[in-house]
């Protein structure tokens, strides 16, 4: 049979295995990591750094087709392995993706306005930066993920101060808004510009980190959600997206006690957000990535059960000081919970080691249920 090739070995490249070789795929992961959590289901693990050209070279060759579950491959490495296969997302589409100020200036050139910012690469531009900004995050433009490389500042004095911090340039330096609530949405889009969606996520973040989505969004009207699918499908279509893509969004008072969306930033792969599609929805996310890959139809997924995702990170792992197996036998004792690990050797603070995804008839016992997972799990309710 065909064979799919995969940069990244991560948790979402494990996923794209999994869909891939239940449609009768074989599977090529490309990861440094001998224990990558992709690689060790697929049936080719090539072990190279990403830009390593005979591990490029090898990956060219096992696979018809190309795609990346990993935001910081270098899109130098996606460019060389489309002279050889058809690669999606394309290597400009991603760059675009990996850097802060080049997303935003595309969310405007595709009219989906964002967070007020200044990108600051010199000592000069950080001095003129506009009190306007302030309060604000001070991100940096590239490689931050899950609320690192960010500070809070609320002077021009913390702003200097995070500035030689952070130790990069360029930056980008947002304004703090006051978020009703974040969103996402996962647009897939086929080479001949078919778009089809997901229904909107409901995200909340703990610390910076994704910890809970609910689908459906149980605060989203349908005007503010028909929105944020059209602007994400905007933003996809104009840099010529072929793939999956996910665009997370803001929600924010418009200053007549209704609704506005800001565009936050977009992953250009299967979402985190997104995990729940597997267990919820007809088609998940990492099956239209396969279908995008090989060419196959896209059609719009449906939401079959209501549903909430919990994220399982390694502070789960441990419990006073000790390191424990969280009592998954009581967990999976109640009903539609499906649980989702990793295969990650070790569990550290923050390490996304797996998620979980009750379903049920409706939004409000989806809801109960995944509330007792958190009382038995120890972790916050939402
Ligand atoms: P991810 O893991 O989603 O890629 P990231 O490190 O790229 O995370 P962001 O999405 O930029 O981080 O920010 C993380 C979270 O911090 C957001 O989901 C939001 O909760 C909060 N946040 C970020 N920017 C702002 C802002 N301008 N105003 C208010 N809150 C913000
Ligand atoms: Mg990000
Ligand atoms: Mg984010």
């Amino acid at each position: 049979g065909a064979t799919l090739g995969v940069m990244g070995g991560g948790q979402l490249g494990r996923m794209f295995v999994h869909a891939a070789q239940a449609m009768g795929y074989r599977t090529a992961v490309l990861d440094p990591d001998p224990a990558s959590p992709a690689g060790l289901v697929s049936h080719l693990h090539i072990q190279a750094d990403y830009l390593d050209p005979a591990g490029l070279q090898q990956l060219a060759e096992a696979a018809e087709a190309i795609t990346t579950e990993f935001e910081n491959v270098p899109a130098q490495a996606l460019r060389t392995l489309a002279e050889r296969r058809p690669v999606a997302p394309a290597g400009d589409a991603v760059a675009i993706c990996q850097d802060r100020a080049a997303e935003k200036a595309h969310f405007g050139a595709s009219g989906v306005p964002c967070a007020p910012h200044a990108v600051i690469e010199t000592a000069e531009q950080l001095a003129a930066v506009s009190p306007e900004l302030l309060p604000g995050i001070l991100k940096t433009a590239r490689m931050g993920y899950d609320g690192k490389g960010q500070v809070r500042v609320a002077t021009p004095a913390e702003l200097a101060a995070a500035w030689a911090e952070l130790k990069q340039v360029p930056c980008v330096l947002e304004k703090r808004l006051a978020l009703q609530r974040e969103l996402s949405v996962i647009v897939a889009r086929g080479a001949d510009g078919q778009i089809v969606h997901f229904p909107v996520q409901q995200n909340l973040h703990r610390d910076g980190i994704l910890a809970v989505t609910q689908v459906p969004a149980p605060e989203v009207d349908a005007a503010l959600a028909a929105q944020a699918v059209e602007r994400a499908g905007l933003i996809a279509a104009e840099m010529g997206y072929v793939g999956v893509l996910c665009v997370e969004f803001f929600v924010v008072d418009d200053g007549q006690g209704g609704s506005a969306l800001v565009a936050n930033e977009m992953a250009p792969r299967p979402h985190n957000s997104g995990h729940y599609t597997i267990d919820a929805c007809d088609v998940s996310q990492f099956e239209l990535q396969v279908r995008c890959m090989a060419g196959l139809p896209l059609v719009m997924p449906r939401l079959h059960s209501p549903t909430v995702m919990l994220n399982l990170l390694g502070d789960l792992w441990f419990a006073d000081g000790q390191e424990r197996t969280p009592p998954w036998d009581r967990v999976l004792d109640l009903p539609g919970v499906h649980l989702h690990l990793y295969g990650k050797t070790s569990a550290r603070p923050g390490r996304k080691m797996g998620h979980l995804t009750v379903t049920a008839a409706t939004p409000e016992a989806a809801t109960a249920t995944a509330l007792q997972v958190c009382a038995l799990l120890g972790l916050p309710a939402f």
